[in-house]
């Protein structure tokens, strides 16, 4: 080996130690999150100290996804897989298996109730917990504690991000409750797409009445909405809302055939991009309220 070579190859040993001792503590710990909403809710409590990957991004179905070869890939290097659970992501067993994943899966949802409907005879349960913010409290306590277990030198970090996100929570749940109590009883019913807002009509006072089901896998029927349309008219149901993660045609012809306006877009299921309207959770919150507030003050 000439003298050279053997100075260039034990520079590059030395930076391999320097890496190893010095910059790998301070490397963020990778974390997977299965949706956008979720993705926002791990980077708002793990803060520098994760690196979140979101397989379905901004705008994207969470019922219905087809995992790519490189989502395998970023899921084999993640130390924690976060899921919301209650049936949402039916695809994501598949995808663990094909990852070889080895890491802890948390579930976000666990602890809170269930909202369950009746469908068809068979008894289905709504994964949308996120939609009501005492939900979300739960989903940030559940990814704090989850973060704090797998990276203890993070505690203080974790429990001050969690304390300010949840204060952020507290605040919108006010906002909410606030906006929902000047609209005129009779107009808080409306139409979705899909039945996304069960816990947060629950929660809020509001009904909303979809011609999809609680999952975007089956289309609506044409019996389903039929039946809507007779229900809008007989109601007087003032508005229809498209969401952010579902076609807009059968809702247009709905609006069309009744009258009804459309109220704007909810974002149900995925956070916009970033530079949108709902880049974050609280976001969310804050732009679903005020298109409902706007399309339903007479
Ligand atoms: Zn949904």
């Amino acid at each position: 080996m000439s003298r050279r070579i053997f100075l260039v190859a034990a520079a590059v040993f030395a930076a391999m130690l320097g890496a190893s001792g010095g910059v790998r503590a301070a490397e963020p710990m990778k974390v997977a999150a299965s949706f956008s909403i979720l993705g926002d809710m791990l980077k708002q409590v793990g803060g520098d100290r994760v690196q979140v990957f979101t397989f379905v991004g901004p705008n994207g179905d969470a019922h219905i996804y087809e995992p790519t070869p490189a989502d395998a890939k970023e899921l084999s290097e993640s130390k924690i897989l976060f899921i919301n659970g209650l049936g949402l992501e039916g695809w994501m067993t598949r995808l663990e298996k094909s990852s070889g994943f080895k890491g802890t899966v948390v579930t976000a949802s666990k602890g809170i109730i269930p909202h369950k409907m009746v469908e068809d005879e068979k008894t289905i349960t709504d994964p949308h917990a996120w939609q009501s913010l005492a939900n979300g409290k739960i989903y940030v306590a559940n990814i704090r504690d989850a973060l704090i277990a797998a990276d203890p030198d993070g505690k203080a970090s974790y429990e001050a991000n969690a304390q300010k996100f949840l204060d952020g929570i507290a605040e919108m749940e006010t906002t909410v409750k606030e906006a929902i109590a000047k609209l005129p009883p009779e107009r808080r019913k409306i139409i979705t797409t899909h039945d996304a807002f069960g816990y947060f009509g629950a929660a809020y006072g509001m009904e909303f009445i979809a011609p999809e089901s609680v999952s975007t896998e089956s289309e609506a029927s044409a019996k389903d909405v039929a039946k809507i349309i007779t229900q809008i008219k007989k109601e007087k149901i003032p508005a229809v809302f498209l969401e952010n993660v579902t076609d807009s045609r059968l809702l247009d012809q709905i609006s069309k055939e009744t009258g009804a306006k459309i109220g704007g877009t909810l974002f149900s299921d995925a956070l916009s991009p970033p530079d949108g309207p709902a880049g974050t959770y609280l976001d969310m919150f804050r732009n679903n309220i005020a298109t409902l507030s706007e399309a339903l003050s007479s």
